[in-house]
């Protein structure tokens, strides 16, 4: 079975996971701290803090953002639902906006459309790797006066206008999942402009207190902590940053395959009619953290029905991204009209891309699909 993603982890990411747990030193500390500055660095960011995941990134952003009960906060039900959660977590409301066809995310368009006087804030995603129209988007938001966060959790290492994407954001948030091209098992970071939030968030991500443990340990002698506020646990450990490390060394050279590969996708899907392939827009790159196709308008099968012939093919393929407001969770919110979005998420789908996949495996993908969609028109 040709399965969807691989993670690239190899000898060097176990050598430098075992040499934390000999340190002795496993919870938050050097390591954490040394892969903040490094990934911060790749990422055109002036601080990065590290947390458990992305989701609780963008749930302490939103924390620190004050955003609370009454408030409404526009993010895209087309995206993994944490998105939508971490509005949940602080007690606010999510509307949901609709997306552009061609990219999948948020435009200034379809967030003024979701825009009330309740709005504090927007959540745009980089969904899939492709990098949604920061500038336009932020300058709406600039226009209400509300806060945009970046969801960049599938973003890591692609650009918009020359520069890596979310550089100069006032808060992003990254997620370091194994789904995601770098991965440190489970992991996230926000990165941030703001010297007073990065150092308000890396409080806030342990329990409100004054001095880090690791400061604490550093100092020697005798240094008591104070708890300013009531804060989370949202640590990273050093295991997981020392992995990260390593993978943050790689990130270049797995998206540059990734691009070479997904290339000659375009060239050979490009042959099946009617099949759109999502790639570049015209402002930026993608990393192609995922490899999504949106199925022509004359097969009269499902993307489900595409899942099952993929898969008797021995092709591992995936639904194309959810919408958030088709699922239970937010089944009061079932009557919001958002066409594009209904129509992406039933028609797509997520094919198989992964760093170390062959030519032969790739031909493999496009002849199952392409004998896939001919079964059935
Ligand atoms: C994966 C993902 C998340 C959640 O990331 P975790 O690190 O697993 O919490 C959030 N938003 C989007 C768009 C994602 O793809």
């Amino acid at each position: 079975m040709i399965p969807v993603i691989r993670p690239f982890l190899g000898e060097e990411e176990a050598l430098a996971a075992a040499e934390v747990v000999r340190s002795g030193w496993v919870a938050q500390g050097p390591r954490v701290a040394a892969f903040e500055q490094a990934f911060a660095e790749s990422a055109g960011a002036a601080h990065g803090v590290a947390v458990s995941n992305c989701t609780t990134g963008l749930h302490l952003s939103l924390h620190l953002l004050g955003v609370g009960p009454g408030d409404e906060v526009v993010v895209p039900s087309f995206s993994f639902i944490a998105t939508a959660n971490a509005v949940k977590y602080v007690g606010a409301t999510p509307v949901f906006a609709d997306v552009d066809p061609l990219t999948g995310n948020v435009t200034a368009e379809t967030v003024d459309a979701a825009v009330t006087p309740r709005t504090v804030a927007v959540i745009a995603v980089h969904q899939g790797g492709v990098p949604f129209d920061v500038d336009s988007v932020q300058a709406l938001c600039d226009r209400r006066g509300i806060a945009l966060v970046h969801d960049s959790a599938c973003a890591a290492g692609s650009t918009y206008r020359g520069r890596p994407v979310s550089s100069g954001a006032g808060l992003a948030a990254w997620s370091f999942h194994p789904r995601k091209l770098l991965t440190t098992g489970e992991g996230g970071m926000v990165t941030t402009e703001n010297t007073e939030w990065a150092t308000r968030l890396r409080k806030l991500r342990e329990h409100g207190m004054s001095v880090s443990a690791a400061d604490r340990h550093a100092a020697g002698g005798v240094k008591l902590e104070e708890y300013e506020e009531v804060g989370f646990n949202f640590r990273m450990t050093d295991m997981q940053a020392a992995v990260g490390l390593i993978q943050l060394r790689k990130l270049a050279d797995v998206i540059a395959k990734r691009r070479e590969l997904a290339g000659r996708y375009h060239k050979l899907l490009g042959e099946l009619d009617g099949l759109r392939c999502v790639g570049d827009p015209e402002y930026g790159t993608t990393n192609y953290q995922s490899f999504w196709v949106v199925l022509p308008d004359d097969f009269t099968g499902t993307s489900v029905d595409v899942l099952a012939g993929l898969a008797e093919r021995g092709v591992s393929a995936r639904r194309g991204i959810m919408a958030s407001h088709l699922e239970p969770a937010y089944a009061d919110q079932r009557d919001v009209d958002l066409p594009v979005t209904e129509h992406l998420t039933r028609r797509s789908v997520i094919l198989p891309l992964f760093h170390q996949m062959t030519e032969a495996e790739q031909d493999t993908v496009v002849g199952a699909l392409d004998a896939v969609l001919r079964g059935a028109k």
